[in-house]
């Protein structure tokens, strides 16, 4: 495919996801700029990253330290499109405590931490890389489905996991994530996520982000309080049928 043949199929892609949420937004009586579209990258290359940022992309989601970090320097080597904010990226995939300082150098967000020495490890590298000017922005990711094995805190444990984010000066409590769980009903989890962060934001009032919703369920996760959505294959295309093309990272 050509550079410009790609580049409408981005743009087409996007406005479609767009469409999606303000709908979903409206439907429920609230403000689509409430929500903010997290445009996830992972697996396609530097080159669709910039296509997107010329789109107005802003928030740019991955879950591959090494590949994010390509990313992340490839981009910040190119000028800023005009009238686009600089990029935010956000982490989403698990933080492997040896990889926080790595993890660091990139994220602006880290929106998959889940236990307290994953916190204790970016507390300390987030410190050393001197961000306590610019403090990396926490999500404590929730587990929906009480199965550890894919990820997220226990309901139970996320008050003291927020205390312990809230106490780590280069670090900046944002709110909560979760991915929906497998062949369930999306709307009944996000409903269970929004009760969590009603009672984070009671105790923490500035961790405001609900991040919820992907490509199949965003509507459901909008319709429940989602502030941030995490979409990939709705904009890029499917990861496992497109692949990329030779020599590309
Ligand atoms: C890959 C990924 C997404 C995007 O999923 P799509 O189905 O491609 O929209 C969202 N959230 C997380 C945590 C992911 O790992």
């Amino acid at each position: 495919m050509t550079g410009s043949a790609r580049r409408e199929e981005l743009a087409a892609g996007l406005a479609r996801v767009r469409e999606r949420v303000a709908a979903a937004a409206r439907s429920a009586g609230r403000d689509p700029g409430e929500v903010t579209l997290c445009v996830v990258t992972k697996t396609w290359p530097l080159s669709d990253v910039v296509a997107l940022r010329a789109l107005g992309v802003v928030d740019l989601g991955e879950n591959r330290v090494a590949e994010a970090a390509d990313k992340a320097a490839g981009l910040a080597s190119l000028p800023v499109p005009a009238g686009v904010p600089a990029p935010r990226w956000h982490q989403l995939g698990t933080v492997q405590t040896n990889k926080a300082a790595a993890t660091v150098a990139w994220a602006d967000v880290v929106q998959s931490v889940d236990r307290p020495r994953v916190v204790t490890a970016l507390a300390r590298a987030a410190e050393r890389a001197g961000r306590g000017v610019r403090p990396v922005e926490v999500l404590l990711q929730v587990s929906l489905d009480g199965d550890p094995a894919r990820g997220g805190a226990d309901p139970a444990d996320v008050p003291a996991l927020a205390d312990l984010v809230a106490a780590a000066p280069a670090l900046r409590l944002g709110g909560v994530m979760a991915v929906a769980p497998l062949g369930a009903e999306p709307a009944a989890a996000f409903a269970r996520l929004h009760v969590v962060a009603e009672a984070l934001r009671a105790q923490h009032p500035a961790a405001r982000t609900v991040s919820a919703g992907m490509s199949g369920d965003l509507e459901a996760a909008v319709e429940a309080g989602s502030t941030c959505v995490r979409v990939g294959a709705a904009v890029l295309g499917s990861r496992v049928s497109a692949p990329r093309p030779p020599g590309s990272r």
